[in-house]
């Protein structure tokens, strides 16, 4: 295990944006996340747990970030109808993505083009053209906050939209998921949705993929492009001139201004259309504490 005491966490999130951990934690196996979590109440300090850090962006952090990308590996046993895939938390999410395109496997292919790591999806309950992460689950295995571990059934999990009920119960530690053949050429399609992408995101720029939800049935996007957020800067952080919901960071962008701009969109779209943003990125500083456990 390794311990960086005042980590530089800009270099943790795609967007590259953040301040410092009091602690960042980086564990080699399940033990060392016990001794984290035991450690954070023990001195009743917060812990944020990172994956890929693909949707959060940091200020500074008063308490433990405990970083999983080390937790990494899967095991696979194929059959007739499909591949059963036991996946530990930090691995790459495109790890999956890579065996359903080699092994023409249905659905989870639909999630590629983001760095996200396999318990940092389930979390989020990734999402994409039509595919989601809770599709795919049998099992999630969570080292709860008092340091216990458990493995609980897919359908047992409550996940709605971008929504699960993790890290709030715990910590992912792997899951189980089954990945049917498909029928598809699943080599081309995923091609169309790689060439879709690389289209209307924007690819090239450090970004924290979408920051808001879409307020079903209106789309986040369109919101803000009507107010005129697309593209509106803030310091070195704007909205993407590609897509509005996208946040880049065009050089030094700093956290002050993400909150800053934020507020702007949300403060617009509440004048204009009297819809309230709820922000999907999750955006972590030492004040916004959720409970001792999870910032
Ligand atoms: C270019 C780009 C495109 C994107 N496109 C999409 C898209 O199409 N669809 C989509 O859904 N998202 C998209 N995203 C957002 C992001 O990739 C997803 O939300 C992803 O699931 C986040 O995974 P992560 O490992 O990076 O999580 P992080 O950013 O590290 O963490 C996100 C949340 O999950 C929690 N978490 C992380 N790991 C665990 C764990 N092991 N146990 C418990 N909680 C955990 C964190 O505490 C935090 O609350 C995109 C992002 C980018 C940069």
């Amino acid at each position: 295990m390794e311990r960086i005491k005042g980590a530089d966490l800009s270099k943790l999130t795609t967007l590259k944006v953040g301040g410092r951990a009091d602690l960042l934690v980086i564990p080699n196996k399940v033990e060392d996340v016990r001794e984290s979590v035991l450690l954070s109440r023990e001195k009743d300090v917060p812990l944020f747990i990172l994956g890929g850090g693909s949707n959060t962006v940091f200020g500074d952090v008063k308490g433990i970030v405990l970083w999983l990308r080390r937790l990494r590996g899967m095991k696979v046993v194929s059959s007739a109808e499909g591949f059963l895939v036991e996946v530990m938390a930090g691995t790459p999410l495109s790890d999956l993505v890579i065996l359903s395109v080699r092994e023409n496997l249905e659905g989870i292919w639909r999630l590629t083009g983001f760095p996200a790591t396999v318990g940092g999806a389930v979390s989020m309950n990734a999402g994409a053209f039509g595919a989601e992460m809770k599709d795919f689950l049998t099992s999630v295995t969570f080292m709860d906050w008092e340091g216990n571990v458990h493995r609980v059934r897919a359908e047992e999990i409550e996940f709605s939209y971008r929504r699960s009920p993790f890290p709030g119960i715990g910590i992912v530690l792997s899951c189980e998921l089954f990945l049917k053949r498909s029928e598809l050429p699943v080599r081309e399609e995923i091609t169309k949705i790689r060439t879709l992408r690389k289209r209307t995101q924007p690819v090239n720029l450090p970004t924290s993929g979408s920051t808001f939800k879409n307020p079903y049935p209106r789309h986040a996007g369109d919101l803000l492009e009507r107010v005129g957020m697309k593209g509106y800067r803030s310091g070195d952080i704007a909205f993407s001139n590609i897509h509005a919901n996208f946040l880049v960071n065009l050089g030094e962008g700093r956290f002050e201004d993400v909150v800053r701009i934020i507020e702007e969109a949300k403060r617009r779209v509440l004048e204009e259309f009297g819809i309230v943003l709820e922000e999907e990125v999750r955006i972590v500083e030492d004040s916004g504490s959720d409970g001792w456990k999870v910032l």
